[in-house]
């Protein structure tokens, strides 16, 4: 990966020698994130319009078979949608399987995507 294309995924937190890293608030740097929401979508393979979603929000597991949210075009993806503690951003954390490698990458959290729990 060039330098270009990295992000700070991860910070060092010092004085928590159990925990070497921890991923930082694409907004404000913060290492206080609570994940709210994780979406799964899985395809039965390269291109195929049918594949299972599964979404998981708190103690509730829902799955259907809609992948109009997967982030990736062609193949799996994941969403990890977060809650900052220390600012108003809802960053959207994506796993995108494209070709032979695993992209990862932010999005903003989308209006309506009717995710407000707290954790
Ligand atoms: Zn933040």
């Amino acid at each position: 990966m060039s330098q270009d294309l990295a992000f700070p995924l991860g910070a060092t937190i010092v004085g928590y020698p159990w925990v070497p890293s921890a991923v930082v608030c694409p907004s404000c740097s913060g290492t206080n994130l609570h994940h709210t929401r994780v979406d799964v979508f899985d395809l039965a393979h390269e291109d195929a319009p049918t594949g299972v979603h599964v979404t998981i929000r708190g103690t509730q597991l829902h799955v259907d078979t809609d992948l109009t949210a997967n982030p990736s075009a062609r193949r799996h993806g994941l969403r990890i949608v977060f809650r900052c503690e220390t600012c108003p951003a809802r960053p959207v954390l994506t796993l995108i399987q494209h070709k032979g490698r695993t992209e990862m990458q932010w999005e903003r959290y989308c209006e309506g995507d009717e995710d407000t729990s707290d954790d």
